[in-house]
């Protein structure tokens, strides 16, 4: 089954949805249980009038460990990194509001005892050049980037270097986006490419910090970038990865949010609102394709729509104190369809 869903995936858009379990904040607020899931494809929501169902490529329940999401999908996981390496475009984002689980699907926990997306799809990319590695020369490169208030920062960078920085988002001939000033870096492991990683969690923390300001606001885009070539015939193919944590859905801070709150909040909704129309303008097959309404949509221009294979998880929380944001993030995700 997944297995053909990667196969016909070109230029389309999948939809993954992931309950997280209640948590210890929504048990003590003495929150029911409001959104469950009726079969591995359908969501369904308690409202105030009455159950609305959602559909889905797939749907996990809060009773899903991070083994049960990659191993079941474990075909199309795999075959999605294994499509960047044979020269696609692949996206893997997660979206939701903040604390519905986003950083727990891409990233994993605090201590990774239960890794996520990302150091899965390290090692899963290193496993798969290593078993080729006789027949092709491959060369893996890596962006770091975080998206804030519509700027651009390199999170290879830190400090005065990282505030100083000009980041823009350029394409090549070929329709590739690329991140102009941007450091990219070369891997040639897994452990590699992970110690990139937490250094640039850590320069996104120490950022975030110093401008006091969470990074559940911002954007981070890691871009992995993958040139074989055939050792036989000499040809050479480009395909990258593109892993997103979107900043968190809810709405703008509603009474008392300070200058600063609201500029971030409306950089927010803008980005993600123009992910979005771009993404229902891409599954009504519209001759226009509004990409450039955001830095977010500029930069992820070359991994949605044309050859790309793209895998959105919207991510929910299952309590009734929730209600409202989980509605917006489970309608912005059927849009898609
Ligand atoms: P977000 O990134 O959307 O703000 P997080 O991923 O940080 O949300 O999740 C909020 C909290 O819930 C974290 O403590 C996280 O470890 C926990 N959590 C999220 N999803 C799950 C899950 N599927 N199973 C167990 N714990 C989870
Ligand atoms: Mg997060």
């Amino acid at each position: 089954k997944y297995y053909n869903m990667v196969e016909d995936m070109k230029g389309k858009i999948r939809v993954f949805c992931r309950i997280r379990p209640m948590s210890r904040a929504e048990a003590a607020q003495g929150g029911a249980i409001a959104v469950g899931c009726l079969d591995d494809y359908s969501v369904t929501v308690e409202t105030p009038r009455g159950p609305r169902e959602f559909q889905f490529d797939r749907v996990f329940s809060g009773k899903s460990s991070q083994e049960d999401v990659f191993q079941d999908t474990n075909s199309l996981f795999s075959r999605l990194i294994q499509s960047a390496i044979d020269g696609f475009n692949v996206c893997i984002f997660a979206y939701g509001q903040t604390g519905s689980g986003k950083t727990f699907t891409m990233v994993g926990d605090r201590d990774q005892k239960s890794p996520g997306i990302m150091p899965r799809a390290f090692n899963a990319i290193f496993d798969i050049l290593q078993e080729n590695a006789t027949k092709f020369d491959f060369k893996v490169s890596v962006n770091m980037l975080e998206l804030y208030n519509d700027r651009l920062q390199d999170l290879f960078l830190s400090g005065a270097e990282a505030q100083s920085r000009r980041v823009e988002i350029k394409r090549n001939r070929k329709g590739l986006v690329f991140a102009q000033g941007a450091e990219t870096k070369e891997a040639s492991s897994a452990g590699e490419l992970f110690a990139m990683f937490q250094q640039a969690c850590a320069n996104r923390h120490i950022a975030a910090t110093k401008m006091n300001v969470e990074s559940s606001r911002s954007h981070l885009i890691i871009g992995i970038m993958v040139e074989s070539r055939n050792l036989t015939n000499g040809s050479v193919s480009f395909g990258k990865l593109s892993l997103v944590d979107l900043a968190g859905s809810e709405r703008a801070a509603k009474t008392g949010a300070k200058d600063d709150q609201l500029k971030e909040a409306n950089s927010i909704n803008k980005s993600l609102s123009a992910l979005g129309d771009v993404i229902s303008a891409l599954s009504s097959e519209l001759p226009h394709i509004p990409y450039r309404n955001s830095k977010l949509t500029q930069i992820m221009q070359d991994s949605l729509g044309g050859n790309a294979k793209t895998l959105m998880v919207v991510n929910v929380s299952p309590s009734d104190c929730n209600l409202d944001e989980t509605l917006t993030s489970l309608i912005y995700a059927t849009r898609v369809k």
